[in-house]
């Protein structure tokens, strides 16, 4: 397979894309890419080959070397098709860590595997390190070019399903604990991993507890330096927000669909579009979205060029505060009814799914807590918080 063929321009990049996909996104490829995980694999490397899961990389990785505003015109076709694969270059973290953070050797052995399907879930709150994540006490023994890794994760998402787990873990006990820390690329499908799902609130069960003993990891496994895991950490947490500060509600069915213009349809369907002060409110909601996005434009235009930024954290609180709003105004428009629930009362199933959904965002990802602290101190200048932990050897940090 090779390279989508196109002139660079706009018009050029979306008529090669469309008929791409016209030609390559048949009923049967489809059929194929929905029935298995075989199927599925398949699909995805005729994507990453033609260059389409991430575009915005240059040409000999895998891309096309466009801009992620040209990025979008190929994303925009894929989901008019509704195809899998697009956008691996904005969503695959694992992926995108391995790219910009891992060593020539790794991206060549590891990257080809990853675009074409593993999912990589993000081993990092412990249960005695969720905020203050820099305590995480999951160790790394290095044993020839393998590291042995014994510890607990929690809130793990989608560890069931995933090949690799983007591991933090202790490879230093003798100096402070932001220093002593090594960011991995950690195969979970061995021994040693044993994972328990964990029920949620919407019902869902995406998350799980991760118990890990003996388990192994290779040395070149390792993405950035070893021991200097925090700075890797910090751009793929970076990243991790950024598609936070994106992201609409995720409802079943309906990945990442933008929650406002369901509100105006809600509100047209159920007769109270001429409510005036419910109008206000939708039209308060839309504001705040566009606001967002002008936000995550100046966070992204950072972390391309300091490969993290503090922005992020804004405008991961701002989504925060967007879909708990959207929740409070289609239980509003749906009045008494937002109170049913189940397959025959689809409005209010969603509107519940949705407020309850909401709290993702203010928690995963660092919660708005501990955004509100990032933005005052890296973005405000305001006095950190006091640490009396900070700069000592971390094993003799003293736990309750
Ligand atoms: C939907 C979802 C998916 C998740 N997926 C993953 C995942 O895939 N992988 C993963 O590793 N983790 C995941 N998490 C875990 C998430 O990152 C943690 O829950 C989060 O970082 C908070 O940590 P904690 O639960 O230990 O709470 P704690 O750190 O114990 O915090 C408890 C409360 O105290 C507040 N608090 C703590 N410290 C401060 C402070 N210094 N200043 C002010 N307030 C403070 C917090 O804001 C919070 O309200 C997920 C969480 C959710 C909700």
């Amino acid at each position: 397979m090779t390279k989508l063929v196109h002139d660079g321009t706009p018009e050029g990049i979306h008529a090669a894309v469309t008929g791409w996909l016209e030609l390559n996104w048949t009923t049967e490829a489809e059929r194929g890419a929905n029935a298995s995980d075989e199927g599925m694999r398949a699909w995805l490397t005729k994507v990453r080959d033609a260059g389409l899961a991430t575009p915005s990389w240059p040409e000999e990785w895998f891309g096309l070397g466009i801009s992620a505003r040209k990025a979008g015109i190929i994303e925009k076709a894929f989901r008019a098709r509704k195809a899998h694969g697009w956008g691996r270059d904005r969503f695959h973290l694992g992926a995108i860590s391995v790219f910009k953070m891992g060593s020539e050797e790794l991206k060549r052995e590891v990257l080809p595997d990853l675009l074409a399907g593993p999912i990589c879930c993000l081993l990092y709150s412990e249960p005695n390190a969720g905020s203050d994540l820099a305590g995480v006490r999951t160790r790394a023994e290095q044993d020839g070019d393998e590291f042995v890794v014994n510890g607990q994760k929690v809130w793990t998402s989608n560890a069931v399903e995933a090949d690799y787990g983007m591991l933090l873990a202790r490879t230093n006990w003798d100096v402070p604990k932001h220093k002593g820390l090594t960011f991995f690329l950690f195969p979970m499908r061995q021994d040693g991993v044993e994972i328990r799902p964990i029920n949620q609130i919407t019902g869902e069960s995406e998350f799980n507890e991760v118990f890990i003993t003996d388990a192994r990891v290779p040395a070149r496994y390792a993405i950035g330096e070893v021991s200097e895991g925090w700075k890797s950490f910090q751009t793929a947490i970076a990243y991790e927000r950024l598609i936070m500060a994106q992201g609409g509600t995720e409802r079943r069915g309906r990945q990442n669909e933008p929650t406002t213009p369901l509100l105006i349809d809600l509100a047209r369907r159920k007769n109270r579009i001429d409510d005036t002060s419910l109008r206000q409110k939708i039209a308060q909601a839309i504001a705040y979205r566009q606001l967002n996005s002008l936000n995550n434009k100046r966070a992204k235009a950072e972390i391309a060029e300091n490969g993290a930024s503090s922005l992020m954290s804004l405008g991961k609180l701002a989504m925060s505060r967007i879909q708990h709003g959207d929740a409070r105004v289609a239980a509003e428009v749906l009045g008494p009814e937002a109170l049913l629930s189940g397959t025959p009362n689809p409005d209010a199933a969603n509107a519940s799914f949705d407020a309850a959904k909401a709290y993702m965002n203010s928690i995963g990802g660092g919660t708005d807590q501990i955004q509100r602290n990032i933005i005052s101190e890296r973005i405000l200048g305001l006095p950190k918080d006091d640490a009396v932990d900070r700069d000592l050897p971390f094993k003799d940090v003293k736990t309750g």
